[in-house]
């Protein structure tokens, strides 16, 4: 069984509209209206102009790994996401085009990679979910994105009512962000990245990253060990999905980095002056991006903090928000949420966002 989906659906598995709750990470979401399976592009387009025609609203999930669905969950059609397979479709030079379908688990698909000399994802080995997500908000970690190795993504237009094949260009990538990202408008058939034939990793710009390699920022290392490495490093965190670990029971990281214009970083700096120096990274256009783990545990949620239902912040990892009981509401995690930015807030006088999808609830 893949660790990828929170509970797999695969071909001829009976689909369980009662609870998404099963189809996503956090174990949280109450019933669909409709659950369809999708197993390749064709089918996800089919799934989807039925809805339509059906007059339903339409939810496109894959992994779950990054979604929050509402206790009330949602009364139109759920498409589950479940192609599978890539190809090579170009080679040029030193460089090859690789079209993934949007459903193949991602880390399957990194591994493939890296087994092949495929350079340029090692650094996203261990992150959950599909190859088709990875758009949709710029996945990345340890000094990598998708936005620097895709070329194309393919996508049914649903205002349009064709498929398009929309350039890196005109997808929008912002940090953990993309045009995809809150727009109905886009499903994601296929994506294309264009890789290195190259044993090793490109240069490790992430300095923990670079330490636990044994090596300087900016060396290459070769692509299986900087894959192993990264997962080392984020079961460490508890990011790597386990159903033994309540600790990974979660979307990741709940909430982006803020990014913020220098002046207001300042002010930020002053007010936390004396619990320490803020980690932070210089961005765009004079843009500080600072750490909203380091933010949320100065404003006095710790790791392990706990909400109502046993719900609480990871043991591992003060961004990870988690159901840690297995058996807390949406509600509940929703809550620890919001006492958790307001308390930010009100320490920092910044506004922390929520990185997943929230579908049928807010914070
Ligand atoms: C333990 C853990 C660690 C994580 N670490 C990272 C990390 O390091 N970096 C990072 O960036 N993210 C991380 N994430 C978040 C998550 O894994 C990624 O965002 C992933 O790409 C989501 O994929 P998914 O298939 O699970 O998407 P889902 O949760 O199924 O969907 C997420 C959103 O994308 C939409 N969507 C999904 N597939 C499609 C499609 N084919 N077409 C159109 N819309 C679609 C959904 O409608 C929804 O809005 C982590 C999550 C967990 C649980």
């Amino acid at each position: 069984m893949s660790d990828v989906y929170a509970e797999p659906a695969t071909a001829g598995e009976p689909t369980d509209p009662a609870t998404l709750a099963r189809y996503t990470t956090l174990r949280l979401g109450g019933p669909a209206g409709r659950l369809e399976i999708a197993e390749d592009a064709a089918q996800i387009v089919r799934k989807v102009q039925e809805a339509e025609a059906r007059e339903q609203a339409v939810l496109v999930l894959a992994g779950g790994s990054n979604v929050v669905i509402g206790d009330q969950g949602f009364p139109g059609t759920v498409v589950l996401v479940r192609s599978r397979g890539f190809q090579a479709v170009a080679e040029e030079g030193d460089t090859v085009t690789v079209r993934v379908e949007a459903g193949e688990p991602w880390d399957d698909f990194v591994a493939a990679t890296v087994d092949r000399g495929w350079s340029g994802l090692e650094c996203l080995s261990g992150i959950p979910g599909s190859a088709g997500a990875t758009p949709i908000q710029n996945v990345g970690a340890y000094g990598q994105e998708v936005a620097e190795t895709i070329v194309a993504v393919e996508a049914y237009d649903r205002t349009e009512r064709r498929v398009a094949r929309i350039a890196a260009a005109d997808c929008g990538f912002v940090y953990r962000g993309s045009i995809f990202k809150y727009s109905d408008r886009w499903v994601v058939l296929s994506v294309d990245f264009r890789l290195t034939r190259s044993p090793r990793s490109g240069p490790v710009r992430y300095a923990e990253l670079a330490r636990a390699l044994g090596v300087e920022v900016g060396d290459r290392v070769p692509l299986a060990e900087a894959r192993a490495t990264v997962r080392k490093l984020r079961a460490g965190k508890g990011m790597v999905l386990d159903a033994a670990d309540p600790d990974t029971w979660s979307v990741g990281s709940f909430f982006t980095n803020p990014v913020l214009p220098g002046e207001v970083f300042e002010q930020v700096r002053e007010r936390a002056a004396e619990v320490g120096e803020p980690p932070h990274w210089p961005g765009a256009d004079g843009t500080v991006k600072v750490s909203a783990a380091w933010l949320i545990d100065k404003a006095g949620f710790g790791k392990g903090y706990a909400g109502p239902e046993g719900v609480a912040i990871s043991s591992k990892h003060t961004l990870a928000l988690t159901n840690h009981s297995g058996s807390a509401s949406t509600a509940a995690l929703v809550a620890l949420a919001r006492e958790i930015r307001d308390g930010v807030q009100s320490r920092f006088g910044v506004t922390l966002h929520p990185e997943p999808v929230l579908v049928n609830c807010t914070i």
